[in-house]
């Protein structure tokens, strides 16, 4: 019997025969995630719905040496949850229960597989709701929002993920049930929480999550801002904020998706601006009244040539309608986007788009920019066509330049959508090799025989050696012993 065989016929002792994929076309579905250049397909699918289950398939793979990659909704953006061709692809799906809402401790205790968005939904009958909101909600787990560290609109003031889970229970390759955090406010030893939030399916597997809530505000206003020249509106996101006011979210559009959003849902943008700024601030009725006065002076002051503030509920929903369809949007420009996602010091926003426009006139291709501003979380969006031969990789080129660019101005080459396959090349760049071989022990601490998720998010040194790009400290070059290519 081969490998694979040979899994099915373990696994088919655990799992009921629908909840075991293993012909092509029911593997065909989970060959990627939303990042779609890189597809492969598993050798088998499992969709386990209880702990036992998982349990007794982790250990099967461990036993027999069998790569594991987890799958929440598939929504990643960086191949993250890119199946193994030699492993199983674990799908956390069927974990969708919502165990229970303290509304006094403003909590919920929720399984891997609720979608972001259904958890506001439920929390909204006591008036709270989960505050980090990926564009992505509709869709996105939560479990993947902790191993991607997720963001959102509502980020700039209310924090990432990391920032709105308090406990985590997750379970190890070789079979540990660890509890990370606690229900109180703090817990002693290492901040393990920290570490298993943005961990990629690398450490554990994550089988239930402690989110916090928080009060839904009395009021929320958003207003639109225009401007003709996009680096004035980077500028004034840097104003906005440098003038003591923390938006519930400030995001930024161009003029390429100011049109392809409004064609697309009628959100009620201004065609003709170069870019705009939707700025939300909420809060008590006197608090956001005032807020929204300094921050119309701040945003005229900075050169805006037009400021909306949405006249009712329905028309901030339509403003922000335009926002969360404007990656779908772009998609109808042409037949493929890439999605790049560094994260600058804010006052580099004007900067930073000056030399996307400068690279993307270099490699003549589209850049489409739309993004959490607040946060200076950019997410350029290369317009290409995968079928012209060479084209994919030139983008890639072009996106490894503008992460590049976003660390040497002291950012980092992921806000929110993980290092995954994507950008694995760019961590070279970000680490030195002291700091990657530590990143290694911390995997080998968790996962000895380097079976969950391998080949993701970070770097061998070898590999930084042949991309050419080990970071090199006080001239020093690492590992002199590797071949250089
Ligand atoms: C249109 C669109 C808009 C988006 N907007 C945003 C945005 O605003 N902000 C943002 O942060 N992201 C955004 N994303 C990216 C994506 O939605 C997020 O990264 C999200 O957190 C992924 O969740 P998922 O359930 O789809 O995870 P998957 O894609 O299935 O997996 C992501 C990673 O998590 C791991 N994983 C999943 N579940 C578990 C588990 N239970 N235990 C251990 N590891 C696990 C996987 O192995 C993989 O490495 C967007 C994506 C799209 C397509």
């Amino acid at each position: 019997m081969n490998n694979k065989q040979t899994l099915i016929k373990q696994l088919s002792n655990i799992l009921p025969k629908r909840q075991l994929l293993h012909e092509l076309e029911d593997l065909k579905p989970y060959e990627c995630d939303a990042l779609s250049a890189y597809q492969t397909v598993p050798l088998a699918v499992a969709l386990p719905d209880n702990i036992t289950q998982l349990k007794e398939i982790l250990s099967v793979c461990y036993k027999d040496n069998i790569p594991v990659v987890a799958r929440g909704a598939g929504t990643g953006l960086s191949g993250g949850a890119l199946p193994h061709e030699n492993g199983l692809l674990l799908s956390l799906a069927k974990f969708k229960n919502i165990i229970s809402i303290d509304e006094n401790n403003f909590t919920a205790v929720v399984q891997p597989g609720v979608r972001n968005l259904a958890i506001s939904e439920a929390a909204k009958e006591y008036g709270l709701y989960y505050a980090p909101d990926p564009s992505s909600q509709i869709a996105c787990s939560i479990g993947g929002n902790v191993a991607e560290n997720a963001g959102g609109v509502h980020c700039l003031k209310y924090g990432l993920t990391v920032h709105n889970i308090i406990k985590l229970k997750v379970l190890t390759i070789d079979g540990d049930e660890l509890t990370i955090g606690c229900d109180a406010f703090d817990s002693p030893g290492y901040d393990l929480l920290a570490l298993l939030t943005g961990s990629e399916g690398m450490l554990a597997i994550i089988t239930e999550i402690t989110v916090k809530l928080l009060p839904l505000p009395a009021v929320a206003k958003v207003m639109m801002i225009s401007f003709d020249d996009i680096a004035v509106a980077g500028q004034a996101v840097s104003d906005v904020i440098g003038a003591g006011i923390i938006p519930a979210g400030l995001e930024l559009m161009d003029n390429a998706a100011i049109k392809a959003a409004d064609d697309f849902v009628h959100a009620g943008y201004p065609h003709d601006a170069a870019a705009i700024l939707l700025c939300e601030i909420d809060g008590s009725i006197e608090e956001v009244e005032d807020q929204l006065k300094h921050a119309e002076q701040i945003f005229e002051a900075s050169g805006a040539t037009k400021i909306q503030i949405a006249k009712d509920e329905q028309q901030r929903a339509q403003f922000w309608a335009g926002r969360k369809a404007a990656f779908p949007a772009v998609g109808r420009l042409s037949p493929d986007y890439y999605c790049m996602d560094g994260t600058i010091p804010r006052h580099q926003i004007a900067n930073v788009l000056k030399r996307i426009t400068d690279l993307s006139n270099e490699y003549n291709q589209t850049v489409v920019n739309v993004f959490h501003a607040g946060d200076g979380n950019l997410h350029p969006l290369i317009l290409f066509d995968a079928n012209n031969e060479g084209e994919l990789e030139r983008t890639e080129e072009l996106g490894g330049k503008i992460l590049d660019y976003c660390v040497e101005v002291g950012g980092t080459i992921t806000g929110e959508h993980g290092v995954g396959i994507e950008k694995i090349n760019q961590m070279c760049g970000q680490f030195n090799s002291d700091e990657i071989t530590q990143f290694h022990a911390i995997k080998t601490a968790f996962d000895e025989k380097q079976l969950l998720n391998p080949g993701k998010n970070i770097p061998t040194l070898q590999r930084c050696a042949e991309f050419g790009a080990m970071h090199v400290h006080h001239g020093k070059l690492p590992h002199p012993e590797l071949e250089r290519f």
